[in-house]
């Protein structure tokens, strides 16, 4: 993954600025700091990226998502919409702030669609959870029109899409509140670590309260200041966010270089019957850190992927290995198990979980394989897993018409 790849002396020489402090955490301790304050800087670097008026570092994606949703306005009881193409995350956030989840179809763009939501749509939706998948973007001119119709709340995870953007907008600042992760996964990483950002102030001062305990951080003494709410701990860590600074630092660069290998693998590609790709919406706001190809239909995809386990050519499908991303794999999901009661239980889902009907979804994973695109590739590459692609492809199309 390109923030990994490029793992080096910039990282280690911010790191070693913390450990000379001696201060780890991110808060007060001015005297003894020289001045040191990784998170505040991680912050202002993804602030640059996005455009955002507001960034909030915190321990974790996953943390950054119940941080959105809370401080956006969701809670107990709220039906929220949600894809059933994600990183379980989203879903445990969802259920973890008390709310409902109501699963809606995606379509090509491998995100919700308009239509998918305006299906689920019932007057007591509080908002969307929309979730902008595998470096790409949701159709965000369609689905804008809903959230102003309705009045709904929407939160944006971009877990696995910070850089990416929608015709100039950055994705996470499409509604009240967005998250990216920087796990070890994504294409910046702080090896633990996310953020939170928006354009509203109300919204940034709630997730600075809440994912610290409350604190309101007025002041210059942390912790001896007002407790407004009602908070949690989903600080990150002064290491952490060192790293991340620098990592964040880097994504033009990746994006860059993730483009120009994304297209020329395409190209290749693009002339191979049985080759198709996802939708992006907007191309140009893509972080590429994915290429995604659809095939023409699961039994296809599934001869495919068994060609590229043979040739070690790698690629994934979401269906046939148990990544964690689909709802085919939540059965603890769909039956509600939780190491406690979880509120779900007691309002009564909006959706039969276990009998849920979702055809376009299912069509479209059953099609999908996706490809981690490196940054540090080079052309040959790049072209000979063109060619290997191609080769396992063809034979299978092949093989199909005898
Ligand atoms: C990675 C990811 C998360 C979780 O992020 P962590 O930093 O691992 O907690 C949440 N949502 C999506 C869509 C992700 O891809």
């Amino acid at each position: 993954m390109p923030g990994t790849e490029l793992y080096g002396a910039a990282e280690k020489k911010e790191i070693e600025e913390v450990l000379q402090t001696g201060i780890f955490f991110r808060y007060n301790h001015e005297n003894v700091r020289n001045d040191i304050w990784k998170a505040k800087e991680f912050e202002e670097e993804v602030k640059k990226i996005t455009g955002a008026k507001y960034a909030h570092a915190v321990s974790s994606g996953s943390a950054a998502v119940i941080a959105a949703l809370t401080s956006a306005g969701i809670g107990t009881g709220d039906e929220v919409i949600v894809p059933p193409f994600t990183y379980v995350a989203t879903i445990e956030a969802v259920l973890l702030v008390g709310a409902l989840p109501v699963f809606a179809e995606i379509d090509e763009t491998l995100c919700i669609s308009a239509e998918g939501i305006r299906k689920v749509l019932t007057p007591k939706t509080k908002g969307i959870c929309l979730v902008h998948m595998c470096g790409g973007m949701a159709n965000m001119d369609e689905i804008m029109p809903i959230v102003k119709e309705y009045n709904l709340i929407l939160v944006e995870d971009a877990g696995q899409a910070f850089g990416a953007s929608h015709k100039g907008t950055a994705v996470g600042l499409f509604g009240k509140a967005g998250c990216y992760s920087f796990d070890f996964f994504k294409i910046a990483t702080a090896g633990e670590g996310g953020v939170l950002v928006t354009n509203d102030e109300a919204t940034y001062k709630l997730a600075d309260s809440y994912t610290d305990h409350g604190h309101d951080h007025i002041g210059t003494n942390r912790g001896m200041e007002q407790h407004p709410i009602i908070g949690f701990n989903y600080r990150i860590s002064e290491l952490h966010a060192a790293i991340g600074k620098v990592q964040t630092a880097r994504v033009p660069d990746i994006i860059e270089s993730n483009n120009r290998n994304k297209k020329l693998l395409t190209e290749l590609l693009s002339k191979t019957e049985g080759i198709s790709f996802a939708t992006l919406v907007d191309p140009s706001g893509d972080s590429a850190t994915f290429l995604n190809m659809l095939l023409p239909d699961t039994t296809t995809a599934k001869a495919v992927v068994d060609e590229f386990n043979k040739a070690g050519v790698g690629g994934f499908n979401y269906w046939f290995i148990n990544m964690y991303h689909f709802i085919n794999q939540w059965e603890h999901v769909k039956q509600l198990k939780a190491a406690s009661k979880l509120p779900a239980e007691v309002f009564g889902t909006p959706q039969g979980y276990n009998d849920l009907q979702l055809p376009k979804t299912q069509e479209v994973i059953g099609r999908l394989i996706s490809f981690g695109i490196r940054c540090t590739w080079t052309e040959d590459e790049v072209k000979t897993l063109a060619k290997n692609i191609i080769a396992c492809v063809e034979k299978v199309v092949v093989a199909e018409k005898a």
